[in-house]
């Protein structure tokens, strides 16, 4: 049944590849930067007082009770449908009213926040290049105080604060992670006409969303720390979609950094806060500013349950499937062995999918699973089990293996340059499970599962010894070598090399939290065999793309934790500053409103069903 499925794989991985291989020679390249976020202020058919908000955010019309779930997600009505503003004056109190609406919603909400910073130097030939960076994650209580909890552990916490060096004391409040989400909203308090002006700019498309742009600035003697800057309103429902700027005045002795933040219409009738992109520093000649970073904060698992609250009853299905074969009997010792292992595989993945960590099984999946899939058919690879494979919703670059299940981390996803490279890191920890290196069984015992999300850096960990991982590198070379992936190794070594230059400046992309650690202390030890192999690196060449930036390939819808394949156009690469291998970049995300195409890869059953109470 299992076969040879190289070509679809590499039809799905097509946009993979797309953004880095071969578009130097065939693109008219004008434009480094997407083009279709750039194209301003489109002279708006409709004037905004004639933008009926009617059916608007009423829209989940359609309800489909068809794809029920066992556990329907909390349904959330959307905000009542209001009256066409006629005014810019109107305008302002409806996104005013809206945001008011937003804060309340999302007040009960814990999502998961993730921060990665890199700290930049000048570079002659590649401009600002990464000389450290730092990583956060946590839960955000987006309650009355916005407050947040940490994933990782004290001591690591306490590194990052020694590494933060002199900028600590200077920048102490906003260098925390805190000040990263700082502009989920514009104004948690005070957003209102006593402490802002606010003016008309423009209209302008972001995305397949027509916007109306403003611009808006704190009242004098209206505080510290007010918001200062521009926000995007779609001009619907009136839903702020977009800021940017920064906070002022700033108190005595910290600083606000620069901010842009992107929403999302993830349900219907609410734009949810999902980007934020941070950036400060001036590298032009001249300039002495010892401030110089970019960071990305993504916010996801709007919709995880709060942990200790249960399930409504009516949630939950039992499935009265009866076991009816007729050799039904006691498990033999080796398979009661293997259900053991599985009963593990299952609690881990389950916990690891409520703490919002994994995304639910998907569309990601299937392209890594036809990859593990190429590998097993060529080396004639049959296991008890099937393998499965589950992206872990974190940028830090790693992989593990829980019993059968492969995890790989959307930021290794992200920054792998093509197929081969991702049958590598994959071949490693199904080489894991070929030799039964298996880490997970005592988590067959659902004690070992009870712990708060915060804490499952603590009481997870599939790390191996180094003699395992010398075997399952061993073990890893030879399946790629019976492989398709066997003439394209080279590639390979290619990636090794750019991680190995790199290692020593993304000391926090390559800490791992759950599996081993692709470097230690700075030196590259995963695959090492491999490193040698291809061609040397070479930045000035501009086809030679050994790794991708972060953010290019994997997805993640932050309501409901599904990943998905990026799709974005090839742009050309015009300098080796174009590379930008392990970098974060700014968000440019299409925007789109909910239902309209699967281009958010929004929820298809969120708000179903939003007037038939259960
Ligand atoms: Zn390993």
């Amino acid at each position: 049944m299992r076969t040879l499925n190289l070509f679809l794989t590499a039809a799905l991985l097509a946009s993979m590849s797309a953004a880095a291989q071969q578009a130097a020679d065939s693109q008219p390249s004008a434009q480094p930067a997407a083009p279709d976020a750039t194209q301003t202020a489109q002279p708006a058919p409709a004037a905004p007082d004639a933008a009926q908000p009617t059916q608007a955010a009423a829209a989940p019309d359609q309800t489909q009770p068809a794809q029920t779930q066992a556990s329907q997600p909390a349904v959330i009505p959307p905000p009542a449908v209001v009256a066409a503003p006629t005014t810019m004056d109107q305008v302002v109190n409806l996104f005013i009213e809206r945001e008011h609406g937003l804060i309340k919603m999302l007040s009960n909400r814990t999502p998961v926040v993730e921060t990665y910073l890199q700290n930049l130097t000048a570079d002659p030939q590649l401009g600002p290049v990464p000389s450290e960076d730092h990583y956060f994650l946590g839960r955000l209580d987006m309650g009355e105080i916005v407050d947040r909890k940490d994933y990782l552990k004290e001591e690591e916490k306490g590194m990052q604060a020694r590494l933060l060096g002199g900028f600590t004391k200077l920048y102490k409040v906003q260098y925390q992670p805190m000040g990263f989400s700082w502009m989920v909203y514009a104004d948690r308090t005070d957003f209102d006409r006593e402490h802002y002006d606010f003016s008309y700019i423009r209209r302008e498309f972001l995305g397949d969303v027509r916007c109306l742009v403003f611009d808006v600035k704190p009242k004098a003697k209206s505080g510290r720390g007010r918001f200062l800057g521009r926000i995007w309103v779609e001009d619907q429902d009136f839903n702020i979609v977009r800021l940017n700027g920064t906070y002022a005045p700033a108190p005595r002795n910290s600083y606000f950094f620069h901010m842009d933040a992107w929403r999302l219409n993830l349900i219907p009738g609410y734009w949810v806060p999902s980007y934020i992109y941070s950036e400060e520093g001036d590298f032009s000649a001249g300039v002495k500013n010892k401030l110089a970073f970019k960071a990305q904060t993504r916010i996801w698992g709007y919709d995880l349950k709060k942990s200790g609250k249960d399930d409504e009853l009516t949630n939950i299905r039992v499935d009265s499937v009866k076991d009816e074969s007729p050799t039904a009997q006691d498990a033999s010792p080796l398979q009661a062995e293997r259900e053991w292992q599985q009963q593990a595989e299952d609690n881990v993945v389950e916990r690891l999918t409520s703490a919002g960590l994994l995304a639910p099984e998907g569309d990601v999946d299937h392209i890594l699973q036809t990859v593990v899939n190429n590998l097993e058919v060529t080396n004639n690879i049959d296991l008890p089990r099937p393998v499965r494979t589950r992206v872990l919703l974190t940028a830090p670059l790693e992989t593990f293996s829980v019993g059968n299940t492969i995890v790989i981390s959307r930021g290794l996803i992200d920054v792998l340059p093509d197929e081969a490279s991702l049958a590598a890191v994959l071949s490693h920890e199904l080489a894991h499970i070929v030799l039964g290196h298996n880490l997970g069984s005592k988590y067959a015992f659902n004690d070992r599962m009870l712990f708060s999300d915060e804490g499952t850096y603590q009481n997870l960990g599939f790390k191996h010894i180094p003699e395992e991982e010398a075997a399952a590198d061993k073990k890893a070379i030879e399946l790629l070598k019976n492989s398709p992936y066997a003439q394209k190794l080279d590639n390979v070594g290619l990636f090794l090399k750019a991680l190995q230059q790199k290692a020593p400046q993304l000391n926090a992309l390559l800490t791992t939290h759950l599996g081993n650690p692709l470097a230690e202390n700075g030196t590259i030890d995963r695959l090492s065999a491999l490193a040698a192999q291809g061609p040397a690196l070479d930045n000035s060449k501009l086809d030679q793309i050994a790794a991708l930036p972060l953010g290019g390939r994997v997805k993640i819808n932050p309501w409901n934790d599904h990943a998905e394949m990026v799709k974005t156009a090839p742009v050309a690469i015009t300098s080796a500053r174009d590379k930008m291998p392990f970098e974060v970049t700014p968000f440019y995300p299409r925007l789109a409103r909910y239902g309209a195409g699967a281009t958010n890869g929004a929820p298809t059953t969120a708000a179903a069903n939003s007037t038939s109470g259960n």
